[in-house]
Protein backbone atom coordinates (compact mmCIF):
# COMPACT_ATOMS: atom_id res chain seq x y z
CA UNK A 1 0.00 0.00 0.00
CA UNK A 2 0.70 3.47 -0.44
CA UNK A 3 3.34 5.01 2.42
CA UNK A 4 0.88 8.12 2.99
CA UNK A 5 -2.19 8.63 4.70
CA UNK A 6 -4.93 10.55 2.88
CA UNK A 7 -4.81 13.32 5.45
CA UNK A 8 -1.73 14.08 3.93
CA UNK A 9 -3.18 13.96 0.49
CA UNK A 10 -6.28 16.52 1.23
CA UNK A 11 -4.05 19.47 1.96
CA UNK A 12 -2.68 19.61 -1.84
CA UNK A 13 -4.56 20.69 -4.14
CA UNK A 14 -5.24 17.79 -7.36
CA UNK A 15 -4.26 16.35 -9.74
CA UNK A 16 -0.15 15.88 -8.07
CA UNK A 17 2.69 13.60 -8.40
CA UNK A 18 3.57 12.75 -5.17
CA UNK A 19 7.53 10.99 -4.76
CA UNK A 20 7.82 8.19 -1.79
CA UNK A 21 11.57 9.08 -1.61
CA UNK A 22 12.28 6.32 0.94
CA UNK A 23 11.36 4.28 -1.71
CA UNK A 24 13.59 5.36 -3.89
CA UNK A 25 17.01 4.91 -1.75
CA UNK A 26 15.38 1.50 -1.35
CA UNK A 27 15.60 0.94 -5.13
CA UNK A 28 18.60 2.88 -5.63
CA UNK A 29 20.80 1.20 -2.99
CA UNK A 30 19.55 -2.22 -3.75
CA UNK A 31 20.26 -1.28 -7.67
CA UNK A 32 23.95 0.03 -7.00
CA UNK A 33 24.43 -3.63 -4.29
CA UNK A 34 23.80 -5.83 -7.15
CA UNK A 35 25.70 -3.87 -9.54
CA UNK A 36 28.48 -3.29 -7.86
CA UNK A 37 29.06 -6.93 -7.21
CA UNK A 38 30.25 -7.24 -10.38
CA UNK A 39 31.51 -3.90 -11.16
CA UNK A 40 29.07 -2.74 -13.22
CA UNK A 41 28.35 1.07 -13.84
CA UNK A 42 25.07 2.61 -14.09
CA UNK A 43 23.90 5.38 -15.48
CA UNK A 44 20.46 6.63 -15.08
CA UNK A 45 18.43 7.94 -17.79
CA UNK A 46 17.53 11.46 -17.36
CA UNK A 47 14.67 11.02 -19.55
CA UNK A 48 12.56 8.76 -17.30
CA UNK A 49 11.80 11.41 -14.51
CA UNK A 50 14.35 14.97 -14.38
CA UNK A 51 13.11 16.63 -10.89
CA UNK A 52 15.61 17.63 -8.90
CA UNK A 53 14.69 15.46 -5.40
CA UNK A 54 14.87 12.54 -7.55
CA UNK A 55 18.71 13.51 -9.72
CA UNK A 56 20.32 14.38 -5.56
CA UNK A 57 19.19 11.15 -4.34
CA UNK A 58 20.62 9.08 -7.68
CA UNK A 59 23.75 11.44 -8.04
CA UNK A 60 23.79 10.25 -4.16
CA UNK A 61 24.11 6.35 -4.71
CA UNK A 62 26.43 7.34 -7.38
CA UNK A 63 25.26 6.67 -10.53
CA UNK A 64 26.34 8.58 -13.84
CA UNK A 65 23.82 10.29 -16.37
CA UNK A 66 22.55 8.95 -19.61
CA UNK A 67 21.11 11.56 -21.55
CA UNK A 68 19.07 11.80 -24.79
CA UNK A 69 19.04 15.59 -25.06
CA UNK A 70 21.20 18.49 -24.58
CA UNK A 71 19.03 20.32 -21.91
CA UNK A 72 19.31 16.60 -20.11
CA UNK A 73 22.90 16.74 -20.41
CA UNK A 74 22.70 20.68 -18.80
CA UNK A 75 20.12 19.21 -16.17
CA UNK A 76 22.38 16.61 -15.62
CA UNK A 77 25.60 18.62 -15.20
CA UNK A 78 23.43 21.67 -12.79
CA UNK A 79 22.46 18.95 -10.83
CA UNK A 80 26.17 17.53 -9.77
CA UNK A 81 26.86 14.70 -11.85
CA UNK A 82 30.68 14.97 -13.41
CA UNK A 83 30.70 15.88 -16.90
CA UNK A 84 32.66 12.51 -16.96
CA UNK A 85 29.75 10.65 -15.76
CA UNK A 86 27.91 11.63 -18.52
CA UNK A 87 26.61 9.52 -21.79
CA UNK A 88 24.82 11.20 -24.73
CA UNK A 89 22.43 9.36 -26.87
CA UNK A 90 19.96 10.09 -29.96
CA UNK A 91 18.89 9.90 -33.42
CA UNK A 92 19.02 13.45 -33.87
CA UNK A 93 21.24 15.49 -31.71
CA UNK A 94 21.30 19.09 -32.92
CA UNK A 95 25.04 20.92 -33.57
CA UNK A 96 23.80 22.70 -30.75
CA UNK A 97 23.16 20.16 -28.41
CA UNK A 98 26.76 18.52 -30.05
CA UNK A 99 28.60 21.48 -29.22
CA UNK A 100 27.30 21.86 -25.92
CA UNK A 101 28.47 18.62 -24.79
CA UNK A 102 31.93 18.76 -26.27
CA UNK A 103 32.59 21.74 -24.60
CA UNK A 104 31.52 19.77 -21.19
CA UNK A 105 33.77 17.43 -21.86
CA UNK A 106 31.09 14.37 -21.51
CA UNK A 107 32.48 10.76 -21.29
CA UNK A 108 30.88 9.94 -24.30
CA UNK A 109 28.93 10.55 -27.25
CA UNK A 110 26.58 7.20 -28.16
CA UNK A 111 26.71 7.64 -31.88
CA UNK A 112 23.70 6.51 -33.96
CA UNK A 113 24.78 6.90 -37.77
CA UNK A 114 27.66 7.75 -40.14
CA UNK A 115 26.78 10.96 -41.19
CA UNK A 116 26.48 11.70 -37.22
CA UNK A 117 29.99 10.41 -36.34
CA UNK A 118 30.62 13.01 -39.64
CA UNK A 119 29.08 16.28 -38.41
CA UNK A 120 31.01 15.30 -34.70
CA UNK A 121 34.26 15.00 -36.00
CA UNK A 122 33.42 18.53 -37.74
CA UNK A 123 32.29 19.94 -34.92
CA UNK A 124 34.96 18.80 -32.21
CA UNK A 125 37.72 19.72 -35.10
CA UNK A 126 36.48 23.23 -35.20
CA UNK A 127 36.97 23.04 -31.29
CA UNK A 128 40.53 21.27 -31.79
CA UNK A 129 38.64 18.48 -29.43
CA UNK A 130 39.11 14.79 -29.74
CA UNK A 131 34.97 13.69 -29.14
CA UNK A 132 34.96 10.45 -27.33
CA UNK A 133 32.27 7.73 -29.13
CA UNK A 134 30.51 4.81 -28.67
CA UNK A 135 28.98 3.10 -31.56
CA UNK A 136 25.20 2.88 -30.80
CA UNK A 137 24.53 -0.68 -32.84
CA UNK A 138 20.94 -2.07 -33.54
CA UNK A 139 21.49 -5.29 -32.72
CA UNK A 140 17.99 -6.55 -34.03
CA UNK A 141 16.87 -8.29 -31.06
CA UNK A 142 13.40 -8.06 -29.77
CA UNK A 143 12.40 -7.21 -26.91
CA UNK A 144 8.89 -8.45 -26.92
CA UNK A 145 7.78 -4.92 -25.56
CA UNK A 146 4.62 -2.63 -26.94
CA UNK A 147 6.08 -2.09 -30.72
CA UNK A 148 6.16 2.06 -29.64
CA UNK A 149 9.00 1.09 -27.09
CA UNK A 150 11.30 -1.30 -29.30
CA UNK A 151 14.12 0.16 -30.41
CA UNK A 152 16.45 -2.47 -31.33
CA UNK A 153 15.12 -3.82 -34.54
CA UNK A 154 16.07 -3.13 -37.70
CA UNK A 155 12.95 -1.74 -39.02
CA UNK A 156 13.23 1.02 -35.87
CA UNK A 157 15.08 4.46 -36.47
CA UNK A 158 17.53 3.67 -33.90
CA UNK A 159 21.23 2.94 -34.24
CA UNK A 160 23.47 1.27 -37.08
CA UNK A 161 22.91 -1.73 -38.66
CA UNK A 162 25.11 -4.63 -38.47
CA UNK A 163 25.86 -4.72 -42.48
CA UNK A 164 26.96 -1.01 -41.98
CA UNK A 165 30.00 -1.48 -39.52
CA UNK A 166 32.29 -2.51 -41.84
CA UNK A 167 32.03 1.24 -44.07
CA UNK A 168 31.64 2.91 -40.48
CA UNK A 169 35.50 1.64 -39.11
CA UNK A 170 36.09 2.69 -43.07
CA UNK A 171 35.17 5.78 -41.99
CA UNK A 172 36.53 6.10 -38.74
CA UNK A 173 39.77 6.16 -40.47
CA UNK A 174 39.40 9.61 -41.93
CA UNK A 175 37.87 10.76 -39.06
CA UNK A 176 40.87 12.25 -36.95
CA UNK A 177 38.90 13.97 -34.00
CA UNK A 178 36.46 11.13 -33.12
CA UNK A 179 38.10 8.51 -30.50
CA UNK A 180 36.20 5.02 -31.00
CA UNK A 181 36.10 3.76 -26.83
CA UNK A 182 32.81 1.62 -26.93
CA UNK A 183 29.88 -0.26 -28.43
CA UNK A 184 26.34 0.63 -27.13
CA UNK A 185 22.94 -0.90 -27.80
CA UNK A 186 20.02 -0.25 -26.03
CA UNK A 187 16.95 -2.16 -27.59
CA UNK A 188 13.63 -1.47 -25.79
CA UNK A 189 11.62 -0.64 -22.62
CA UNK A 190 9.72 -2.08 -19.97
CA UNK A 191 11.07 -5.90 -20.94
CA UNK A 192 9.91 -8.42 -18.08
CA UNK A 193 11.46 -11.23 -19.85
CA UNK A 194 14.59 -11.75 -19.01
CA UNK A 195 15.73 -14.34 -21.58
CA UNK A 196 15.42 -10.74 -23.89
CA UNK A 197 18.70 -9.78 -22.56
CA UNK A 198 19.96 -12.84 -22.71
CA UNK A 199 19.67 -12.77 -26.13
CA UNK A 200 20.82 -9.78 -26.03
CA UNK A 201 23.90 -10.37 -24.79
CA UNK A 202 24.52 -13.16 -27.45
CA UNK A 203 24.30 -10.61 -29.96
CA UNK A 204 26.70 -8.53 -28.10
CA UNK A 205 29.01 -11.62 -27.92
CA UNK A 206 29.20 -11.60 -31.45
CA UNK A 207 29.46 -8.38 -32.45
CA UNK A 208 32.88 -8.15 -30.14
CA UNK A 209 34.05 -11.15 -31.97
CA UNK A 210 33.81 -8.85 -35.03
CA UNK A 211 35.26 -6.43 -33.85
CA UNK A 212 38.18 -8.57 -32.71
CA UNK A 213 38.37 -10.07 -36.34
CA UNK A 214 38.95 -6.12 -37.59
CA UNK A 215 41.62 -5.49 -34.57
CA UNK A 216 39.41 -2.97 -32.88
CA UNK A 217 39.69 -3.28 -29.07
CA UNK A 218 36.62 -1.75 -27.39
CA UNK A 219 36.72 -0.44 -23.64
CA UNK A 220 33.35 0.39 -22.74
CA UNK A 221 30.56 -2.31 -23.18
CA UNK A 222 27.30 -0.02 -22.65
CA UNK A 223 23.92 -2.72 -23.16
CA UNK A 224 21.63 0.11 -22.33
CA UNK A 225 18.56 0.16 -20.27
CA UNK A 226 15.08 -1.51 -20.50
CA UNK A 227 14.21 -3.50 -17.33
CA UNK A 228 10.51 -3.62 -16.40
CA UNK A 229 8.28 -3.45 -13.68
CA UNK A 230 5.49 -4.72 -12.23
CA UNK A 231 2.71 -1.73 -13.28
CA UNK A 232 -0.10 -5.14 -12.34
CA UNK A 233 1.43 -5.51 -9.00
CA UNK A 234 3.06 -2.43 -7.55
CA UNK A 235 3.19 -3.63 -3.97
CA UNK A 236 4.38 -6.64 -4.35
CA UNK A 237 7.44 -5.92 -6.63
CA UNK A 238 8.27 -2.60 -5.15
CA UNK A 239 12.03 -2.99 -6.34
CA UNK A 240 12.97 -4.68 -9.18
CA UNK A 241 14.48 -8.07 -9.32
CA UNK A 242 18.27 -6.43 -9.88
CA UNK A 243 19.81 -9.16 -8.45
CA UNK A 244 18.76 -11.59 -11.44
CA UNK A 245 19.22 -8.53 -14.14
CA UNK A 246 22.78 -7.91 -13.14
CA UNK A 247 23.72 -11.63 -12.64
CA UNK A 248 22.18 -12.68 -16.06
CA UNK A 249 24.55 -10.07 -17.74
CA UNK A 250 27.47 -11.21 -15.81
CA UNK A 251 26.83 -15.14 -16.59
CA UNK A 252 26.64 -14.32 -20.50
CA UNK A 253 28.34 -11.42 -21.85
CA UNK A 254 31.84 -12.50 -22.65
CA UNK A 255 34.55 -9.54 -21.86
CA UNK A 256 37.77 -8.96 -22.64
CA UNK A 257 40.67 -7.81 -20.11
CA UNK A 258 40.26 -4.97 -18.88
CA UNK A 259 36.39 -3.98 -20.62
CA UNK A 260 34.05 -1.96 -18.50
CA UNK A 261 30.44 -2.39 -18.96
CA UNK A 262 27.96 -0.13 -18.54
CA UNK A 263 24.29 -0.34 -17.96
CA UNK A 264 21.53 3.01 -18.81
CA UNK A 265 18.35 2.35 -16.17
CA UNK A 266 15.39 4.70 -16.04
CA UNK A 267 12.18 2.57 -15.48
CA UNK A 268 13.38 0.38 -13.22
CA UNK A 269 14.82 2.78 -10.58
CA UNK A 270 12.06 5.42 -10.49
CA UNK A 271 8.57 4.08 -11.88
CA UNK A 272 7.56 2.49 -8.28
CA UNK A 273 8.26 5.91 -6.04
CA UNK A 274 5.89 7.75 -7.78
CA UNK A 275 2.03 8.01 -8.26
CA UNK A 276 -0.55 10.52 -9.17
CA UNK A 277 -3.47 11.53 -7.05
CA UNK A 278 -6.35 12.61 -8.76
CA UNK A 279 -10.04 13.56 -7.12
CA UNK A 280 -13.08 12.59 -8.73
CA UNK A 281 -14.99 14.93 -10.76
CA UNK A 282 -18.41 13.53 -11.90
CA UNK A 283 -19.85 10.12 -12.45
CA UNK A 284 -21.73 9.59 -15.27
CA UNK A 285 -23.78 6.37 -16.74
CA UNK A 286 -22.13 5.04 -19.69
CA UNK A 287 -23.71 1.75 -22.30
CA UNK A 288 -21.76 -0.88 -19.98
CA UNK A 289 -20.05 0.66 -17.35
CA UNK A 290 -20.02 4.26 -15.84
CA UNK A 291 -17.26 6.63 -16.53
CA UNK A 292 -15.56 7.90 -13.65
CA UNK A 293 -14.42 11.23 -14.60
CA UNK A 294 -11.14 12.34 -12.80
CA UNK A 295 -9.15 15.73 -12.54
CA UNK A 296 -6.30 14.05 -14.18
CA UNK A 297 -5.97 13.00 -17.98
CA UNK A 298 -3.69 12.20 -20.64
CA UNK A 299 -1.87 15.94 -19.51
CA UNK A 300 -0.15 14.32 -16.43
CA UNK A 301 0.46 10.64 -17.41
CA UNK A 302 0.09 9.65 -21.28
CA UNK A 303 1.20 6.36 -21.13
CA UNK A 304 -2.28 4.75 -21.28
CA UNK A 305 -3.41 6.98 -24.21
CA UNK A 306 0.42 6.75 -25.96
CA UNK A 307 1.16 2.70 -25.42
CA UNK A 308 -2.27 1.35 -24.28
CA UNK A 309 -0.54 0.76 -20.80
CA UNK A 310 -1.67 -0.49 -17.63
CA UNK A 311 -1.04 1.37 -14.39
CA UNK A 312 -3.47 0.38 -11.42
CA UNK A 313 -6.08 2.94 -10.02
CA UNK A 314 -7.14 2.52 -6.65
CA UNK A 315 -9.95 4.68 -4.67
CA UNK A 316 -8.15 5.76 -1.52
CA UNK A 317 -11.65 7.02 -0.51
CA UNK A 318 -14.30 4.72 -0.78
CA UNK A 319 -14.69 1.28 1.34
CA UNK A 320 -17.97 0.32 -0.88
CA UNK A 321 -18.24 -2.79 -2.78
CA UNK A 322 -16.62 -3.02 -5.82
CA UNK A 323 -18.48 -1.83 -8.78
CA UNK A 324 -16.84 -1.37 -12.77
CA UNK A 325 -15.89 2.10 -14.33
CA UNK A 326 -14.63 3.09 -17.57
CA UNK A 327 -11.84 5.69 -15.76
CA UNK A 328 -11.06 9.01 -17.62
CA UNK A 329 -9.85 12.09 -17.55
CA UNK A 330 -11.49 15.29 -18.54
CA UNK A 331 -9.15 15.91 -21.87
CA UNK A 332 -10.73 16.39 -24.92
CA UNK A 333 -9.90 13.26 -26.64
CA UNK A 334 -11.02 9.59 -26.72
CA UNK A 335 -7.74 7.91 -25.68
CA UNK A 336 -7.95 9.81 -22.91
CA UNK A 337 -8.73 7.00 -20.31
CA UNK A 338 -6.87 5.78 -17.44
CA UNK A 339 -8.64 2.31 -17.90
CA UNK A 340 -11.44 0.26 -18.80
CA UNK A 341 -13.87 -1.72 -17.08
CA UNK A 342 -11.88 -0.96 -13.99
CA UNK A 343 -13.17 -2.13 -10.59
CA UNK A 344 -13.40 0.18 -7.93
CA UNK A 345 -15.17 0.48 -4.76
CA UNK A 346 -18.58 2.60 -5.79
CA UNK A 347 -16.89 6.03 -6.29
CA UNK A 348 -18.51 8.85 -5.63
CA UNK A 349 -17.72 12.53 -6.68
CA UNK A 350 -14.79 13.83 -4.32
CA UNK A 351 -13.22 10.53 -3.82
CA UNK A 352 -9.20 10.66 -4.10
CA UNK A 353 -7.90 8.17 -6.97
CA UNK A 354 -4.31 7.05 -6.80
CA UNK A 355 -2.65 6.04 -10.13
CA UNK A 356 0.08 3.90 -9.72
CA UNK A 357 3.66 3.45 -10.91
CA UNK A 358 3.56 7.00 -12.55
CA UNK A 359 7.85 7.96 -11.54
CA UNK A 360 8.54 6.89 -14.96
CA UNK A 361 7.59 8.56 -17.90
CA UNK A 362 4.75 10.29 -16.24
CA UNK A 363 5.44 13.80 -15.33
CA UNK A 364 8.26 14.41 -17.96
CA UNK A 365 5.85 13.61 -20.41
CA UNK A 366 3.39 16.25 -19.12
CA UNK A 367 1.66 18.86 -21.63
CA UNK A 368 0.06 21.75 -21.54
CA UNK A 369 -2.84 20.42 -23.65
CA UNK A 370 -6.33 22.37 -23.30
CA UNK A 371 -4.33 24.86 -21.70
CA UNK A 372 -4.05 22.65 -18.34
CA UNK A 373 -1.90 23.94 -15.77
CA UNK A 374 1.01 21.79 -14.73
CA UNK A 375 0.45 19.51 -11.82
CA UNK A 376 2.43 20.07 -9.09
CA UNK A 377 4.82 17.31 -7.25
CA UNK A 378 5.28 16.82 -3.55
CA UNK A 379 7.51 14.92 -1.89
CA UNK A 380 7.78 12.50 1.03
C1 LIG B 1 15.15 5.58 -22.72
C2 LIG B 1 16.53 5.10 -22.77
C3 LIG B 1 17.05 4.38 -21.70
C4 LIG B 1 16.26 4.01 -20.47
O1 LIG B 1 15.26 3.11 -20.73
P1 LIG B 1 14.41 2.46 -19.53
O2 LIG B 1 13.50 1.53 -20.21
O3 LIG B 1 13.70 3.57 -18.84
O4 LIG B 1 15.38 1.75 -18.64
C5 LIG B 1 18.37 3.98 -21.78
N1 LIG B 1 19.13 4.28 -22.87
C6 LIG B 1 18.65 4.98 -23.91
C7 LIG B 1 19.54 5.27 -25.04
C8 LIG B 1 17.35 5.39 -23.90
O5 LIG B 1 16.86 6.07 -24.94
Amino acid sequence: MLNFNTEQLQQHTTPFYIYDLNLLHQTLETAQQEAQKYNFHVHYALKANANTPVLNLVRQHGFGADCVSGNEVKAAIENGFAPKEVVFAGVGKSDAEINFALDQEIFCFNCESKHELQVINELAEKKDKIARVALRINPNVNANTHKYITTGLEENKFGINAWELESVLELLQELKHIELIGVHFHIGSQITDLTVFKNLCTRVNEFQEWFLAHNVTLQHINVGGGLGVDYYHPDENLIPDFAAYFGLFDQFLTLQPGQQVHFELGRALVAQCGTLISRVLYIKNGVSTNFAILDAGMTELIRPALYQSYHKIENLTSKKKEVRYDVVGPICESSDCFGKAVMLPETNRGDLIAIRTAGAYGEVMASAYNLRDKAAAVYV
